[in-house]
């Protein structure tokens, strides 16, 4: 029987969001590879903003960051946004939000991606690396 696990189309939205909040690092881990360039990853971007082929371009990036020496690829990244705390809503409740959490969370403006961010009092609220511009707020 084949094996469905690196067959099935990926889900898109959590390896793009990977790519929005890694870029530069994609790019230097690109560039240091045995490849030399940042190809693979301007590519995804390219699609991303175009329509184009993006899961096909984020499936190649991630085949080219495993032969680099990551056997993570692409999902090592996705690792380090945080994913294991806070991504399920649980400040959205009907019994009102907590005044220790977050107000609001900061999404992908291009809305292409999963890529989410809480706002911290010393840090400037990041850009998304699909369109160039900074994360939009969203009341929860
Ligand atoms: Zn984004």
């Amino acid at each position: 029987m084949a094996d469905g696990g690196e067959a099935a189309a990926p889900d898109g939205v959590q390896r793009l969001a990977a790519v929005c909040a890694h870029l530069e690092e994609i790019r230097a881990d690109l560039r240091e590879g045995p490849g030399g360039d940042g190809g693979p990853v301007e590519r995804v971007l390219a699609a991303a903003r175009n329509g184009g082929d993006v899961a096909g371009t984020l499936s190649v990036l991630h085949a080219v960051l495993q032969a680099s020496g990551d056997p993570l690829g692409l999902d090592g990244y996705t690792d380090h946004t945080g994913s294991t705390r806070g991504l399920q809503p649980a400040g959205i409740s009907n019994t009102g939000i907590s005044n220790t959490r977050a107000e609001f969370v900061y999404l992908c403006p291009a809305g292409r991606c999963a890529r989410y961010w809480w706002p911290q009092a010393t840090a400037p609220v990041p850009q998304c690396a699909i369109s160039s511009t900074v994360l939009r707020r969203e009341r929860l």
